[in-house]
């Protein structure tokens, strides 16, 4: 057993930064991650993060009161809105001290971090490092983590919470370069694990983003919020699903269907190509389904070649080198093929503002929690700035939570810490027995395609319940999975057995919370229940863990400064 004061789960932008906050509190911090912390997805974004802090000219009436109204009208009126004015009143903070500890974002010509137009936003209020904003992000934060005495254990697969008492102790982890599990214990744990959206197949995702966090949360009697909102990215990638920033087209990027339209003037007059990232990809979609994808085919274009060679490679140069390897386009010579992508999981685990859970000592951060600040659908920006603003708001609120009770947790861990590593150890003999005759890969494809086909932009109740259906009937196919080895390390075989298990709590979640919910908001389209239903809807879904399935009920949603109004762009 290894005791830190304080566990965290996740070196992406949340864990670190909450790491980073608890130990400047005094704390004695560990960061576990199942890969070096600079390889998290937080490193792949691209487009950039928001604040109101009015630098460009055309932004200079810009305030955070306004950036919380942008989220709280994106979001569909389902973020809580003491949420979203916290987020947005602590984004020009959290981003000038990222600017001290050395971030290098792009800049106007006398000095100040520039901003660009970014979609659902009245102003241009996203700061960027050209289209590298997570990566720099990422390792201004690596970096003040190491500096700071900050212990890592990297390559360690996190599988289960230990729980004592009603408390929150600790982890059991898979250490992937000895082989074997260890149990990480503490008086507090904080989850980062990031998104889900490896459950879907054509996602923009990295392949760890897998729910896992949110899955040990739920299976150990967390709730998880609002799982049903997906957020489809309007631009990935025909072949690969990789992301195409929305800031190709905050930099004046246009979609183009097959008659050469700028078809965004029939779904969105004002905004155009920076309409929400929900009401663009449904566009994209209706073109396609109607037939005005190009040649016919199930994708449009995303044109870049009116900005010029120059402004390309100045402000998009990744873009232009993933458009170039990975689809054999360059953006300045031709036009891009893209499609919607599974993108964002708006829901999570459900926190309060500080990060808490309903579990003593236990706090989640970033894309795995639900806090929430995104509601039904997400601005692009808005999700780096949570990572940061709630990762720091979960560190200290953690650092405070060990500080009231010393000793607390660690002293009563070793006995249900070794009960828990040696379950997993029973988990695994069990699982490569060979009783078994499902093959795992063949579940996980079939899940991801099932999720992709019944649970996209478009959803009704028939499709729908044969997509639940199936789900079912692979969560009990899962329980007959073989594992063709078990012993050794970098066992991936083991790894990603294990984890398809939470794969599928994780969206049967999903699968039960858009059959439920009977209307349309935000990311959740539904052609039988076309509109917004707020006397029934205006509400959170809470999932429950069952073994059979999930159950469901709900909680209000915090209202108060904006009223709820009709959507237009
Ligand atoms: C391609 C792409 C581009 C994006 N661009 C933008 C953008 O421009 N602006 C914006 O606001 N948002 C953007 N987003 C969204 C945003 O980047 C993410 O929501 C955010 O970075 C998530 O950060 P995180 O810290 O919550 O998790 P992550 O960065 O995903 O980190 C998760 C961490 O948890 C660890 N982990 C996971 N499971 C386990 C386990 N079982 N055991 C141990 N460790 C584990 C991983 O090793 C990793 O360190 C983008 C997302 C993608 C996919």
């Amino acid at each position: 057993m290894i005791n830190h004061q304080l566990i965290v789960v996740g070196g992406g932008l949340a864990g670190l930064r909450a790491a980073v906050e608890a130990r400047a509190d005094g704390i004695d911090v560990a960061v576990l991650s199942q890969v070096w912390p600079g390889r998290s997805h937080s490193g792949a974004a691209q487009g950039g993060i928001n604040a109101a802090l009015a630098n460009d000219p055309e932004g200079h009436d810009d305030t955070p009161e306004k950036h919380a109204f942008d989220t709280v009208k994106g979001s569909d009126y389902l973020a809580d809105q003491d949420a979203a004015i916290q987020m947005t009143s602590d984004a020009p903070g959290v981003i000038f001290e990222m600017e001290h500890w050395g971030c290098p974002f792009s800049r106007y010509d006398d000095g100040r971090i520039a901003q660009r137009p970014f979609g659902g936003a009245g102003y241009p209020r996203t700061c960027y490092g050209a289209d590298k904003t997570g990566h720099y992000l990422l390792h201004t934060l690596v970096e003040r983590a190491y500096q700071r005495g900050i212990t890592m254990y990297t390559e360690q697969f996190v599988t289960r919470l230990i729980v004592h008492d009603g408390r929150c102790i600790g982890v059991v982890a898979y250490d992937m370069t000895k082989g074997g599990f260890e149990a990480f214990c503490g008086e507090a744990v904080i989850m980062a694990t990031g998104g889900a959206g490896r459950t879907y197949s054509n996602t923009t995702n990295a392949i760890i983003s897998t729910g896992g966090g949110m899955a040990m949360a739920y299976q150990a009697g967390v709730l998880l919020k609002d799982m049903e909102f997906i957020q489809f990215h309007p631009t990935g990638l025909l072949t690969t699903n990789i992301l195409m920033t929305e800031g190709a087209r905050g930099e004046g990027g246009y979609l183009i269907n097959d008659l050469g339209e700028r078809f965004m003037s029939k779904y969105a007059a004002k905004a155009m190509e920076l309409a929400p990232r929900d009401i663009t990809s449904r566009s994209i979609q209706t073109e396609i389904n109607e037939g005005r994808g190009i040649g016919g085919k199930g994708y449009v274009y995303l044109d870049l070649r009116h900005l010029g060679a120059e402004k390309i490679m100045e402000r998009l140069p990744g873009i232009r080198d993933l458009a170039i390897h990975f689809e054999g386009v360059d953006p300045i010579e031709e036009p891009v093929p893209i499609v919607p992508s599974q993108h964002y999981t708006m829901g999570g685990i459900d926190t309060d503002v500080n990060g808490a859970t309903q579990l003593p000592g236990f706090y989640a951060a970033g894309e795995c929690a639900c806090v929430s600040v995104h509601g039904a659908n997400r601005l692009g920006g808005n999700s780096l700035l949570e990572t940061i603003v709630f990762g720091r708001r979960s560190g200290a609120a953690a650092a405070r939570y060990i500080q009231g009770e010393p000793g607390g947790g660690a002293q009563a861990a070793a006995a249900p810490s070794a009960a828990a590593v040696q379950e997993m150890a029973v988990a695994v003999d069990r699982l490569a027995s060979g009783a078994g005759s499902e093959d795992s890969y063949a579940i996980r494809a079939e899940m991801t395609t099932t999720m992709k086909e019944h649970f996209g932009i478009f959803r009704d109740a028939p499709t729908m319940r044969t997509g639940l259906d199936t789900m079912l009937a692979l969560k009990e196919r899962s329980r007959h999975m073989t594992l063709r080895n078990k012993f050794g390390v970098f066992n991936l075989d083991m790894m990603r057995t294990l984890e398809l298990e939470g794969m599928i709590d994780v969206a049967l979640a999903t699968a039960t919370g858009a059959l439920a919910r009977t209307e349309s908001r935000g990311s959740h389209s539904r052609t039988d229940y076309p509109a917004r239903d707020d006397v029934n809807w205006l509400k959170h879904t809470l999932a429950h863990y069952q073994p059979e399935g999930p159950r469901l009920d709900s909680k209000p949603v915090t209202l108060g400064t904006f009223e709820p109004q009709e959507r237009k762009y």
